[in-house]
């Protein structure tokens, strides 16, 4: 039986960057491991759209596959290229769960990445 402040801090000093999203994936809460990667802070991230980490070079496809996958209540992993708050670029190894409420429906998405560049 885990008290909730305890997944609050698991969550929030976690080695991955996770974040939680709406249902079109606008950020609603960000831990400090995406901030440090992505170099917004909380106050900075909270309201923009996920998009705002892309490098813009990433293939459409992508993108599309990624929603078709998550709308169908399935999760997604793929590598996607993105762009730091200060422009430079990284590769994120991202996977994003749908989380489904009570209803069946997906009311927001986990988003979870780490940055790959050195690996690739
Ligand atoms: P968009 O306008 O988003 O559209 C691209 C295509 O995706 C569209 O043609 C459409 O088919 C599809 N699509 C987009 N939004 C929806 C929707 N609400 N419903 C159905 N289909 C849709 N992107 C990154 O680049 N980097 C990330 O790290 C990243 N992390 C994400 C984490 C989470 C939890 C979620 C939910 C999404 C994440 N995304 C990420 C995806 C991001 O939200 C954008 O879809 C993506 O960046 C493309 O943005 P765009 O403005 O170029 O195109």
């Amino acid at each position: 039986n885990v008290p909730s402040h305890l997944f609050r801090q698991a969550v929030e000093q976690a080695a991955l960057a996770i974040s939680i999203t709406d249902a079109r994936a606008n950020i609603l809460y960000a831990n400090a491991a995406f901030q440090r990667i992505t170099g917004y802070g909380q106050d900075e991230i909270v309201g923009h759209n996920e998009s705002i980490l892309s490098y813009r070079v990433t293939p459409k496809l992508v993108y599309e596959t990624l929603w078709a996958q998550i709308q169908r209540q399935r999760p997604w992993n793929g590598l996607l290229v993105n762009k730091r708050k200060d422009g430079n670029r990284y590769l994120a190894d991202v996977t994003i769960t749908p989380v489904v409420g009570e209803a069946g429906l997906t009311t927001h998405y986990l988003g979870m990445h780490r940055d790959v560049t050195e690996v690739h």
